[in-house]
């Protein structure tokens, strides 16, 4: 399964490196990253549990970081914004296809807009738990298995963070809000894919 999903992946124009464990993730990345360019960061509990955020805050990165403890609010509206327009970019995702595509689920738009169109370099970093075989398994596991935990993890006061289920809510703190589906890369040196062996993340 994981052979194939790569092979598909590479097929629509992803740069896919396969690793066995977070700590060589994190080196992968710190490997694909000049030192004193412009970094931004989707949100990604995997890349957090790698200690990526960690390793470029010690390094010699100009970062839009909007995930340091502390900031104010419109500070973190300016990484987020920052981030889209970065050199490089360094997020995960919610789910990837056998068939070689990939699934974002986002709240506010600016991790699905700086994977779309934004910096010029994109590094994905993900487990190979989230390989499934198409496109309905792949909003599946975001509804069932992403969401809710995400939800959780931000503090979010919806129903599926009592539940553990999605409830297609209409609370005005829904984080389900952007859906996005990459089928292939326009520029074929863009977009890394970083698999780990290891079960991060959601
Ligand atoms: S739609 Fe609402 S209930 Fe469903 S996962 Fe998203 S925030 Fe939770």
């Amino acid at each position: 399964m994981i052979e194939k999903t790569i092979a598909n992946l590479e097929k629509h124009n992803f740069l896919v490196h396969r690793v066995a464990t977070a700590a060589e993730a994190k080196d992968k990345v710190l490997e694909l990253i000049p030192p004193g360019v412009t970094v931004g960061f989707g949100g990604s509990t995997t890349v957090a549990q790698a200690g990526i955020h960690d390793a470029l805050r010690a390094g010699d990165y100009n970062l839009f970081d909007p995930y340091v403890s502390g900031i104010d609010p419109e500070e973190n509206v300016r990484c987020r914004k920052g981030g889209m327009q970065a050199e490089f970019y360094v997020t995960g995702v919610n789910a990837v296809s056998e068939e070689g595509e990939l699934f974002y689920l986002d709240g506010i738009g600016n991790r699905v807009g700086a994977v779309s169109c934004g910096p010029g370099a994109v590094i994905v970093v993900t487990s190979t738990k989230k390989i499934v075989p198409d496109e309905a398994a792949a909003w599946k596991r975001i509804k069932e298995q992403a969401a809710p935990p995400n939800a959780k993890r931000f503090g979010a006061k919806v129903p599926c963070v009592e539940t553990g289920e999605c409830s297609d809510c209409e609370s005005p703190n829904r984080i389900c809000n952007l859906y996005l589906r990459i089928h292939r890369v326009w520029d074929k040196n863009r977009f890394h894919i970083i698999f780990v062996d290891e079960d991060l993340g959601f």
